[in-house]
């Protein structure tokens, strides 16, 4: 899953689901012998190939991440799927620009009453490459806009009675408690850097926060710097989430976030607690930031790679039920224990092995589904879900010909798996195909526990989502019978010491392939039920993403 670094720095009730229905197929002895073809031992072997230190932590535009696309290119040509990439080849080439930020010539001073303070680079503030200039400079004064968000049709705004033109805006991260999806889509920093840009603001100071701080501490922000930032580049080379209009950005550490409310008339756990109870509060504060920043911009490419089985029925089969999963990792980065290798097991050789479980399960099926199923194993998914983005901006087939989304990202085969949860399934009729499937295989379908962690913005389906197409994030549920086996502690335990982490590798301890295998089942019936149900799946009638992003 995608690192916070980037969502930080510069930068409904289910309804309308039961028209959906799906078809008594599930007993079907076809299915039962295509899920028996996805097997623990595979899905652990490709695991083991594709985290191994050799590939280099898979670092997006790397040699590792060449080598583990040329693998899962081969594996799909093996299983007897077409390649689906650009010129009759399994790959779509991404261009990219690598932006590093110069850290000893990219300054931050706060001017309060003629007195400067200049602040320390990974000390007190960071700042990532600015993908668009190797050079830039703001000096202005600085309003606090909250969390940043402008949801007028939600009923809240922190822009309103803001003057924020030729300003620098400071503001926290996250979004109000509007439901999960939605709080995840209004924390997106490219959504709160396009919103700065249409209010007129020159740059942007993100602030932590001790809840912030909890779940991404400062020291791991300055740490993950050395990981360089990354942005597709469209047809006329422009970079995407890009506003040339917001000159500068930073991120301040808690202190320098609580200082910045200094003679403002507020005080920061004043500020900090009104916001935490969804009460907006917007303010000019009483200081100016000069930034300058400096960045060296690179050039380069990476693949996605890209598989389809062709569906059997004569109409359909020009649709595509799409499977995705990243395979890129964070490459080599800071040691620790000696290790320099983010092997990125879990995160993500876990979902690109099931990629190739689900292409041997539907390829073992005569005839298979109805509609066609494309496979993409996406790149650059850590540094901002770019393969996934560029790919539905321009998909190597007919965009209209994309019915749905089915990403796996982190399977954490940590407990037995007892439910499922699906991101952003509660949008759309895939929440009946979810539920169906977990009928079928005992397993229940939860809600999102963990809303503050933004996860359907956070991996691939949030690009699909954003062309319109209904998209579930799958993820193991949470759920335990036995009262000794604690799957949210082991999760968050996961979280902070492997997540991100060279450890997340195939010696850590725990790995349960044959509910990985589970797993990988239900994930085959929700892409089954998707290809042979007549009807494409449908947003919800009057859901946020639907009306924001859907053409249907
Ligand atoms: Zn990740």
């Amino acid at each position: 899953m995608r690192a916070w670094a980037g969502i930080l720095v510069l930068v409904a009730p289910l309804c309308g689901a039961l028209a959906f229905k799906v078809r008594p197929v599930l007993a079907d002895d076809l299915v039962e012998a295509a899920m028996a073809a996805i097997r623990p031992e595979s899905i652990q072997a490709e695991m083991r190939f594709l985290s191994d230190d050799l590939l280099e932590g898979r670092g997006t535009g790397t040699r590792g991440h060449e080598i583990a696309a040329k693998y899962m290119a081969s594996q799909f040509e093996e299983i007897g799927l077409q390649p689906a990439g650009e010129n009759g080849t399994y790959f779509q080439r991404v261009p990219l620009r690598k932006t590093r930020v110069d850290a000893a010539k990219t300054t931050v001073t706060l001017v309060r009453k003629g007195q400067e303070e200049k602040l320390v680079f990974a000390e007190n503030f960071v700042a990532l490459g600015d993908p668009g200039r190797t050079e830039s400079n703001v000096e202005a004064p600085v309003v606090f806009v909250g969390y940043s968000v402008s949801a007028p049709e939600l009923g809240y705004d922190d822009y309103k009675g803001i003057d924020a033109k030729g300003k620098i805006v400071a503001g926290l991260y996250g979004a109000p408690d509007f439901e999960s999806a939605l709080k995840a889509q209004y924390s997106s920093s490219a959504g709160k850097g396009a919103t700065a840009a249409a209010h007129g603001a020159v740059g942007i100071l993100a602030m932590d926060d001790p809840v912030l701080e909890k779940i991404y501490p400062f020291k791991k922000v300055a740490r993950d710097q050395a990981f360089p930032v990354l942005r597709w580049l469209d047809k006329q080379g422009q970079p995407n989430d890009f506003w040339p209009e917001l000159k500068c950005g930073a991120f301040l550490d808690l202190e320098e976030s609580k200082k910045l409310f200094e003679g403002s008339g507020h005080t920061a756990e004043e500020v900090f607690t009104a916001i935490k109870a969804g009460k907006p509060m917007s303010f000019p504060l009483a200081l100016t930031a000069k930034i300058h920043r400096e960045s060296k911009l690179e050039d380069i490419q990476s693949p996605n790679v890209v598989a389809k089985l062709e569906g059997s029925d004569p109409a359909l089969k020009n649709e595509y039920v799409v499977y995705s999963a990243h395979l890129d990792h964070l490459g080599i980065g800071e040691p620790e224990n000696g290790d320099k290798i983010y092997n990125g097991a879990l995160d993500n050789a876990s979902g690109s092995a099931m990629l190739l479980e689900l292409a041997r399960a539907f390829r073992r099926m005569n005839p298979p589904p109805r509609r066609s199923i494309l496979f993409v194993a996406v790149t650059g998914e850590e540094a901002g879900l770019l393969g996934s983005d560029y790919f539905a901006h321009y998909p190597t087939i007919a965009k209209e010909a994309m019915v749905a989304n089915i990403n796996m990202d982190e399977d954490l085969m940590l407990w037995p798996l007892e439910d499922i949860i699906g991101f952003g399934a509660e949008h759309s009729t895939l929440q009946v195909v979810l539920e169906t499937a977990g009928k079928r295989m005992k397993l229940s379908i939860s809600p999102d526990p963990i809303p503050q962690e933004v996860v359907f913005i956070r991996s691939d389906q949030y690009s699909f989502v954003k062309q319109g197409i209904p998209a579930v994030a799958l993820s193991p549920g949470l759920k335990s019978s036995d009262p000794k086996i604690k799957p949210m502690e082991i999760f968050e335990n996961w979280e902070t010491t492997r997540y991100h982490h060279p450890s997340d590798d195939m010696n850590q301890p725990g790995l349960m392939f044959g509910e990985a295998a589970k797993y990988a089942r239900f994930a085959f019936l929700c892409g089954y039920l998707v290809a042979n149900e007549t009807q494409r799946p449908a947003w919800n009638k009057d859901d946020f993403f639907g009306k924001r992003y859907g053409k249907r």
